[in-house]
């Protein structure tokens, strides 16, 4: 399975750690075994945001940086397969 590569966007950029510049990401493996039981956590997390429960106390201000970065690009991902319907770059 290949996909574009969701850390520069499938451009050609030298150097992207994501692709190594070549704008695809192959994936030879069931995609479930890439993912880490930290990202299943993170995927409820996300999903629970969704329902506008925080995983910290307070608003989106008293988050972590950490969690809404990864929220933002968590959610860039998913629109940009929901974009492409799962079709190669
Ligand atoms: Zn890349």
């Amino acid at each position: 399975m290949m996909l574009r590569c969701v850390l520069c966007g499938g451009e050609d950029s030298d150097g992207c750690e994501g692709c190594g510049g070549a704008g695809t990401v192959t994936i030879t493996q069931c995609p479930r075994e890439a993912i880490t039981p930290d990202t299943y956590d993170f995927i409820r997390l996300a999903d629970w945001a969704d329902e506008k429960i925080l995983p910290c106390g307070g608003g989106v201000l008293d988050q972590s940086a950490g969690f809404m970065d990864a929220l933002r690009y968590f959610r860039n991902v998913q629109n940009e397969l929901k974009a492409d319907d799962g079709k190669t770059a």
